[in-house]
């Protein structure tokens, strides 16, 4: 079969190629003469006097009483921000804009997989969720207790993280693509008092059975009291007795008015386990009045969101901090107006993200690479097709992306008038960190630029931590910001142990490398672990996997350091071919020139496997450590968050056959 997708000897492709020459993007002049920050001098007033202008930031939302507290930091690296403030986020997410007038604007276009569509106005939403909160209290939930959250992209989800906030019940939310087990597992940890979820959820025209899956792994959990269930899919579930309710049953028979709890600044807002990419995932405490002040700065300014007027779409799970933050607090705290996608990106068909920009007139749309690349794999004609004239802004979040899928995304998706903001940040950070502002600093593809006003960010050597002038180190966070993390749930050892002991108790290691060139732009290139010493040079594993994916046979590529008698550590590459197309040793040779000429002869690779697939996370992201671990012949690590474990299966059969041709 003809692989009609692929990019490769295609005009486009040509195009895209003549591109990567091209250094830094301006900001175009219509974008900034309307940008919600355009002036430079913004970076200097903010760096001159952080406190003044994050306390400037918090002003911005609606506080019970007025913080007159900026940062406590009398016991780093146990931050308080705002203290004496008194904030609900449930409130300054739905109440204020009704009480403005704006309870008739729409909150949520919703549209489920099937195609149906349901329009959440803020006063829906406020209506919906002080039902929620009073029904919880019914049931005995009260302020500090944690809630599970395991939902799929509904409505009701939004509901139920913005009842917890209302009554102050911190929520820890379980992305629905894990499995019952991991659920069960959290909910253990957190001492959750009760879970909400689904009869079943829809995946790509099937349904998969959730709360039966639940049940049948949540019966020895003694502090679980209550199982909240939404009817969704309309599948069939047992219904326990004494624990399980039924979410309308509940709301139907609760009272309409639930005043928010004035809540202290610091009381936790909620619990979220990191991804998993390098480690066993951790439990990250965001607490109220610092994270709303984070988010809710960073998605007007970031995305230069201009409410009432927008439509704003990023397309990530709420079960992720990129949902938390720029699905849910964000964006709501600032008055947008978003679309909600229940399914996958390709399903119905792969052009649905872009007939879905069409038909709501989306202005500004964030996604993350791992998205791009399937996009660039199915083709350039399933966006084209669609009307895209209404896109203003494009963001990118979660890892280094290739300079040829940042091209791609912006000739392809944003008509090469789009500024992409490339988003660097962590479920720790709980806001973006490092980011380019639309309107003010120009773009380089892979490059997230600048440190956010107010952000102190450098690069520093292993040994000392001094700041590195050329070449990579390591990423650090110099001063503490409102939405950092306050501690790892439950573990306040292993939270200074991972982030504050390298260097101090006031320097925050973030686990990524990074360089900075002559502007001062900060090249994120990956985890600290990624980075691959051959015969002495340091290199990104990103920066050959950009390499990799640049030449046009080539889809998607994951390059590890393994180590090696003669240079140290050898570059080893996974290779995942465009379409149909088959691996051979003369394209091995390509592949290993191609990378020669554009960084260099020591950094072709020594090895090339063909994968038909890499291993990810369930965010997306590309496991490298897994793939050290099975080049070298060693156990998997924790793989609870690898999304597909047949990928790792047909990988290690790949490498027993390679062995058994060389033995
Ligand atoms: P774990 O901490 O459990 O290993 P994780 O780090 O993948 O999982 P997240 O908090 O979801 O969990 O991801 C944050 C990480 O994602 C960052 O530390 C960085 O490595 C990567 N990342 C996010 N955005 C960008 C970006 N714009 N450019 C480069 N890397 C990014
Ligand atoms: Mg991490």
């Amino acid at each position: 079969m003809a692989d009609t997708a692929s990019t490769a000897g295609t005009e486009l492709e040509r195009q895209l190629e003549e591109m990567l020459e091209i250094e830094k993007f301006d900001p175009p002049a219509s974008f900034v003469e309307r940008a919600n920050l355009a002036d430079p001098a913004v970076y200097e007033e903010a760096n001159a006097d952080w406190k003044g202008w994050w306390m400037k930031q918090a002003r911005e939302l609606s506080w019970f009483r007025e913080p007159t507290l900026d940062v406590n930091e009398s016991n780093p690296p146990f931050y308080r921000w705002f203290e004496d403030g008194k904030i609900n986020a449930s409130y300054n997410c739905l109440d204020r804009h009704v009480e403005a007038g704006n309870g008739d604007r729409v909150a949520f276009h919703w549209r489920g997989e099937e195609g149906e569509e349901r329009e959440l106005t803020y006063s829906d939403l406020l209506r919906d969720v002080q039902r929620f909160a009073n029904a919880l209290k019914d049931l005995g939930v009260r302020k500090g207790d944690i809630v599970g959250i395991y939902l799929p992209m509904i409505p009701e989800v939004i509901v139920s993280m913005l009842a917890c906030a209302r009554i102050g019940a911190p929520h820890n939310v379980v992305f629905g693509g894990f499995s019952a087990d991991a659920v069960k597992e959290r909910m253990e940890f957190s001492e959750a008092k009760a879970l909400i979820t689904v009869d079943g959820a829809r995946r790509k025209g099937r349904t998969a059975p959730i709360k039966e899956q639940v049940d049948v792994v949540m019966d020895d959990l003694e502090t679980l009291e209550h199982i909240i269930v939404v009817k969704h899919s309309g599948d069939a579930c047992e219904m326990r007795e004494g624990r399980d309710v039924w979410f309308h049953e509940i709301c139907d028979a609760a009272a309409p008015e639930c005043p928010p709890e004035e809540l202290d600044a610091e009381h936790p807002l909620y619990v979220l386990y990191t991804s998993g990419s390098t480690a066993k995932p951790k439990g990250v405490l965001h607490t109220t009045g610092g994270y709303l002040t984070g988010v809710s700065a960073t998605h007007s300014y970031v995305f230069d969101h201009k409410p009432g007027e927008d439509v704003y779409w990023c397309a990530a799970d709420v079960g992720w901090v990129t949902g938390h933050s720029y699905i849910v607090y964000g964006p709501l705290c600032n008055g947008a107006t978003s679309v909600m996608w229940e399914g996958a990106p390709d399903y119905p068909h792969k052009g649905i993200w872009w007939e879905l920009c069409e038909r709501y007139g989306v202005t500004i749309f964030y996604t993350a690479p791992t998205a791009i690349r399937a996009c660039i794999k199915w083709g350039a004609e399933h966006v084209e097709k669609h009307d895209l004239s209404r896109l203003r802004l494009l963001g990118t979040v979660g890892e280094p992306i290739n300079p040829k899928a940042w091209l791609w995304y912006h000739k392809v998706v944003g008509g090469e008038r789009c500024p992409i903001v490339d988003t660097w940040w962590q479920t720790e950070t709980g806001a973006i960190m490092i980011t380019p502002l639309p309107g003010l600093v120009s773009t380089k593809p892979g490059s997230a630029t600048r440190a956010f006003p107010g952000v102190l960010a450098d690069v520093v050597d292993e040994r000392e931590g001094n700041p590195v002038e050329e070449g990579q180190g390591l990423l650090v966070l110099k001063r503490p910001w409102p939405s950092m993390l306050r501690t790892l749930y439950k573990e306040d050892d292993r939270f200074v142990e991972t982030y504050f002991s390298k260097f101090g108790r006031t320097t925050y290691l973030v686990g990524d490398a990074a360089r900075r060139d002559k502007d001062g732009y900060f090249w994120v290139i990956g985890r600290i672990d990624d980075v691959v010493n051959v015969s002495g040079h340091r290199l990104s594993t990103a920066e050959v996997e950009s390499a990799i994916v640049s030449h046009p046979k080539v889809a998607e590529s994951a390059v590890i350091g393994q180590s090696d008698e003669l240079t140290g550590q050898a570059i080893c590459a996974f290779v995942t071919l465009n379409g149909d197309l088959a691996g051979t040793d003369e394209l091995i040779d390509e592949i290993r020139d191609h990378v020669g000429e554009r960084i260099g002869k020591f950094a072709r690779p020594k090895r090339i496997i063909w994968a038909d697939d890499l291993p990810k996370t369930r965010s997306g992201k590309i496991m490298r450590r897994l793939l050290r671990d099975i080049a070298e012949g060693r156990a998997l690590g924790d793989v609870t968050t690898l999304r597909d474990a047949g990928v790792m299966a047909a990988l290690e059969d790949k490498i027993k056959e390679e062995q058994a041709q060389e033995g």
